[in-house]
Parts: C-alpha cells; structure tokens; sequence
C-alpha cells in the first residue's frame, strides 16, 4: 500500500487526487457560497419544464429568467441567455416546505433532461 496525496474541498470536504479536479470542483460545489442561490428557496421562483429542453426559471416580482450553477457547470444554452440567479434578493420570500436541497436533488438528476 502508498500512501498518496489528496485535495480535499474546503466546503463539503470531498477529496480529490488531482488538484485541478479540485479546483473545478470547488467552484461548482453545492455548499461553496458562491453557489447558495437565494432564488432556490423562495416561493417566487416558478420552474418550468419543456418538452424538449432544459429546465428554466422565471421569477415573476423581478420579471428575469435565471439559471443556476449547475447549468453553468453543464454549460446549457440558458446561461448565454439567463442571468445567474442571485444569493440575495431582497424581495425573497419562503411560504413552502420545499427546501433548497430537495430542489438541488431534483435539479441534479433532472437538469438535462
Ligand atoms: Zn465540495
């Protein structure tokens, strides 16, 4: 056995072999702050779902089509056209269950489709 070296993520701790993969990871990682979309957790946000294409946001109250990270990740067409949703807006609010994290896993396994 050897022992090796690793990078680990400075926010979800993950560990990587090869310092560029965690580089690119840092910056796509769900927990980096950079990464908290205010937008995820608010009940403005409305989703919608084509037939055909990758999911995209709207939020009503600031009339703006936003994306996320993980479409910057992907780089999905939406990004040349959407803005990037903010960490902070000042007319967020939350009047459901759903969370950040359920969306995030629902966005995860169903972005691309
Ligand atoms: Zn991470």
């Amino acid at each position: 056995m050897k022992e090796v070296q690793a990078y680990k993520c400075d926010y979800c701790e993950k560990l990587y072999k090869v310092r560029g993969t965690c580089i690119r990871h840092e910056k796509y990682c769900r927990l980096a702050p950079n990464n908290q979309h205010a937008c995820l957790w608010c009940s403005n946000l409305q989703k919608i779902t084509p037939i055909d294409g990758p999911i995209q946001f709207y939020c009503p109250k600031v009339h703006k089509s936003f994306h996320t990270y993980v479409a910057e990740r992907r780089n999905l067409k939406c990004v040349a056209i959407t803005e990037r949703m903010p960490l902070i807006c000042e007319l967020y609010e939350n009047v459901s269950s759903l969370t950040g994290a359920d969306l995030m896993e629902y966005l995860q396994n169903n972005y691309n489709k």
